[in-house]
């Protein structure tokens, strides 16, 4: 295979839940999920059955033809959101290109062709299309990939000065993540984003969050944006929302899709039966009353108990942070080294930039598997704490 990853040496032949089997029989806690893609876990019966029941039906039919079990998706994702229109993706980066080409679409059919710039915010993270990548404008994944796409002025995050500033006659909108996941789960406080609204209300531009990761659930409500009370005209949509069949979604007001008509945008997979079926069983779960309860009651027990091991450990875990289920442990340690740690106690975690190392279980957890996995990290925050003496040691000595 392209040596694109740097894979650890594990493999895994089944999952039950919050459960994965490696093929040499050891069972891992795994509060990486797939990178916060498998909000049900492994296995779960309802998603087996759907994939079951539609592949015996039909898979892929293509958008040519009207597909009724991506109409059915797409009308409960407007019910359950600000949105009034769906366009169906087949991954994170393909959603925010099409959030993207929207954007930029709007203007152009509001009169404003000259509109096409959008500001985004340092440690941002969109995907890896060209598109995206000059959206986040992180130069390590970048650097050899020829001419940036031109379009995107970046902003600290939180800077409301800095950002008025960067608005210009051809801005179009502003794209934001509610929380940046792999940015290191940093987000800005609410007043922030109401700030973000306001800006766009005024000047006739476009807010757009990228939701990939924090939507479905992830943060404590279906979706972030709920979480700040700051309505955006456009969000993407994937992670969670196949709890790990690849889909992805544009979700957008009746308004800002008035460029999309037909022709203006397309996918060959995008949307096809089996994906839309998954998505329907998915959403069948979290809707399901108490889902998101269980969500919000578990982020307060894990944040407590992972509060009491940065008191227990101050020399390995700097900061908890993050809002639901996406929970990152800034670390004082190189978070690979954490991350290693963690996984020799069979604790799967993510890595995330500012050297944190990212908890994002599957949002069916049970109290006692968070209990589990406190357990994991106190004594993987041992073994750092023992190497870390054992450094000393030798370096007094030496
Ligand atoms: C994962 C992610 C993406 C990219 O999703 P892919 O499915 O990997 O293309 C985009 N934006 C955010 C916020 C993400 O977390």
């Amino acid at each position: 295979m392209l040596p694109a990853y740097a894979r650890v040496d594990l493999a895994f032949e089944r999952g039950e839940g919050v459960w994965l089997i490696a093929t040499n029989g050891d069972r891992y806690l795994d509060f990486a999920s797939g990178v916060a893609v498998n909000a049900l876990g492994h296995s779960h019966p309802q998603v087996v059955k759907a994939i079951t029941e539609q592949a015996k039906r039909v898979i892929h039919v293509s958008n040519l033809y009207r597909i009724p079990e991506g109409e059915r998706l797409a009308d409960r994702l407007c019910a359950l959101s600000f949105a009034d229109k769906v366009f169906f993706a087949n991954s994170g980066a393909e959603a925010m290109e099409g959030v993207i080409k929207l954007v930029r679409k709007f203007q152009s059919a509001d009169g404003h062709p000259e509109r096409y710039r959008i500001v985004t915010f340092e440690g941002s993270f969109h995907g890896r299309t060209l598109a995206t990548l000059a959206a986040a404008k992180n130069k390590k994944h970048l650097d050899g990939f020829g001419p940036v796409m031109d379009g995107f002025d970046q902003v600290p995050l939180g800077d409301v000065e800095a950002l008025k500033r960067a608005i210009t006659p051809e801005t179009a909108g502003i794209l934001i993540e509610p929380v940046q996941g792999e940015g290191g789960v940093r987000s800005a406080p609410p007043q922030f984003f109401r700030a973000l609204r306001q800006i766009c209300d005024d000047r006739g531009l476009l807010l757009a969050f990228d939701e990939v990761q924090t939507g479905i659930g992830r943060l404590g409500e279906m979706f972030g944006y709920q979480k700040l009370g700051v309505t955006p005209d456009v969000m993407a949509l994937a992670k969670g929302l196949g709890a790990g069949f690849p889909i992805g979604a544009v979700l957008v007001t009746e308004e800002a899709a008035k460029g999309m008509t037909p022709g203006t945008h397309g996918s060959t997979f995008g949307g096809n039966p089996l994906a839309c079926a998954v998505g329907n069983a998915v959403l069948d779960v979290v809707t399901k009353p108490g889902f998101l309860d269980h969500v919000r009651r578990i982020e307060i027990l894990f944040k407590q108990r992972l509060a009491e091991m940065k008191d227990r450990h101050p020399s390995v875990i700097a900061e908890v942070r993050g809002e639901g289920l996406l929970i990152g442990l800034k670390s004082q340690v190189p978070n690979t080294e954490l991350i290693d740690a963690f996984r020799a106690e069979k604790l799967l975690a993510v890595g995330a930039g500012d050297n944190v190392a990212r908890l994002v279980p599957p949002l069916i957890v049970s109290e006692a598997e968070v209990a589990e996995a406190i357990a994991r990290v106190d004594r993987a925050c041992t073994a750092v704490e023992r190497a870390q003496q054992g450094a000393r040691g030798q370096g007094a000595a030496g």
